[in-house]
């Protein structure tokens, strides 16, 4: 079995797939150069989670048994050493082969088999292939032209350097572009130290107050004993009319967001009235003329969520088409018939692709964590997603069936329920992501289930017990 992404899901596939009640042998292929998935790459000033830390980690005994949070909200630094102690408990470094990008997957009908590589070119043939890229793998920078000529410095806040001490921002002038919940979070660091910070916003953001909390050791004890078992002011406001009603997009918690616009360095610049024109040498030029001057540009506009970190990967399925390579353009198409041709690729954690029986769903569970206090969130889902899929693989192996693939009845049934599920909420409202209408030219449809993990659950219970219906 060969898999892609070592964040949760690529490491709960890891270790479930070679536990010893499935005993398959596995590799993982990893781009970056150690495990964490978005707590690798996301390090900018501020990155933490925004879903309660209780439902934001694996659920197995062996892993939060002797592991405490310091934090109810961590930082990625607490979560990279979380995902090292996971590593310590569980061994998945062992399997995972780092600074691995998979390029390409073709789909070989001789031997009903995978052939995989590698940008460096190591190729690998799988009876699976299991793509645990994540929903934010591919990054969005916005189209402004001549970016290449500044000469300061320039991040996106999901490729910020991997330094230990971070980027000096002491003191310097900062533009920060985008105010989504990653703007929010480093917006709200980077103001109080920086001698300037200029805000470039295109929609206002509706964040929560996020009510950070210690963990202390009773709380801990209290948290793993009770809680795991169980479970498993706005000052100068940015926007006097909201944006959107609440919850039409991701809505972001805030500890100083609001306040940062208080200070005296810090200023906000309304995009819909004055757009950038031009990136310059110095800084941003904006359509009233003004040009601003910095030292260090942020991007913090996000990413081609869902379906880009899918995107990035040549998949030539059974009649030699790459089906998946320009899904802004031929989404639509690829819907139906299509997609029978790509036999047991399975998207972990890749919402919407309704053909996809394996991943029904899963980000509605962050829209979950925003209105029903962080209830449920994307660890637990990943969880229940990879069980079915981890009994689906024992059910091909143990009938020793070399080859799986929905029908087009299933296809289409799971479509309707994707449409469905969205078409009543205001999730489906033209500026969420889950609709994919930050990404320009991205055909604009429905890109996650959110009809309830209840029903979810449900639908996944029917299938297995009918044997796996819907698949061939
Ligand atoms: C800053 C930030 C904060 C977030 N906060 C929350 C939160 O509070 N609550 C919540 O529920 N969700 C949050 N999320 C969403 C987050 O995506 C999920 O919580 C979760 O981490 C996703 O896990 P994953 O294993 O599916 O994917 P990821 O963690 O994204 O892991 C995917 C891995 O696949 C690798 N990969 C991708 N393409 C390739 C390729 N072609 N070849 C090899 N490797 C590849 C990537 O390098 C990455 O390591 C946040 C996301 C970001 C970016």
């Amino acid at each position: 079995m060969s898999r892609v992404g070592a964040g949760f899901a690529g490491i709960f596939e890891l270790y479930r797939l070679r536990s010893r009640s499935l005993g398959y042998s596995t590799k993982v292929f990893e781009a970056e150069g150690d495990i964490g998935g978005v707590w690798w790459r996301n390090c900018y000033p501020g990155a933490r989670v925004d879903s309660v830390v209780t439902v934001y980690e694996f659920s197995d005994e062996k892993v939060w048994r002797d592991w405490s949070w310091s934090e109810i909200y961590p930082g990625w630094k607490e979560l990279r050493r979380y995902f090292q102690h996971v590593d310590e408990k569980l061994h998945v470094r062992k399997d995972i082969v780092f600074n691995r990008k998979v390029v390409s997957a073709k789909w070989n009908a001789d031997n009903d088999r995978w052939l995989v590589t590698s940008q460096d070119g190591f190729v690998v043939s799988a009876r699976f292939f299991l793509l645990c890229v994540g929903n934010t793998s591919k990054i969005y920078i916005t189209d402004i032209p001549r970016l290449d000529r500044f000469r300061g410095a320039c991040h996106h806040t999901a490729r910020w350097p991997q330094l230990e001490e971070g980027i000096d921002l002491h003191g310097k002038r900062v533009a920060v572009i985008g105010t989504g919940a990653s703007g929010v979070q480093v917006i709200q660091n980077v103001g109080p130290c920086a001698s300037s910070l200029t805000v470039y916003q295109r929609t206002p953001n509706i964040a929560f107050p996020m009510r950070q909390k210690s963990i202390d050791d009773d709380a801990s004890a209290t948290m793993k004993y009770d809680v795991y078992s169980l479970i498993f002011r706005r000052l100068k406001q940015t926007s006097e009319i909201p944006p959107h009603p609440v919850g039409a997009k991701r809505s972001s918690l805030e500890a100083s967001y609001f306040d940062t616009f208080n200070l005296p360095n810090v200023d906000l610049i309304d995009l819909a009235q004055d757009p950038i024109i031009e990136i310059t040498a110095n800084g941003i030029l904006t359509a009233d003329g003004h040009e601003r001057v910095f030292d260090v540009i942020i991007f913090a506009t996000g990413f081609d969520a869902m379906t880009g970190g899918i995107t990035q990967i040549d998949i030539e399925g059974t009649d030699g088409i790459f089906y998946l390579r320009q899904m802004g353009e031929r989404y639509a198409n690829v819907l139906g018939n299509d997609d029978r041709q790509i036999p047991q690729l399975v998207f972990h954690l890749w919402t919407r692709r309704p053909d996809r029986i394996f991943e029904w769903a899963n980000v509605h569970c962050e829209y979950f964590t925003v209105y029903f206090q962080n209830l449920l969130t994307t660890s637990w889902t990943k969880e229940l997603q990879g069980e079915w899929i981890n009994a689906c693989i024992k059910d091909t192996m143990e009938k020793t069936l070399t080859r799986i693939e929905p029908l087009l009845e299933a296809e289409e049934e799971w479509q309707n329920e994707v449409s469905e599920s969205m078409s009543s909420r205001l999730l489906s409202t033209p500026t969420s992501v889950l609709m994919g209408k930050n990404i320009p030219g991205k055909v604009s449809e429905p890109l996650s289930y959110v009809g309830g993990i209840p029903k979810y659950i449900e639908l996944c219970r029917k299938k297995m017990e009918n044997g796996f219906e819907g698949f061939s």
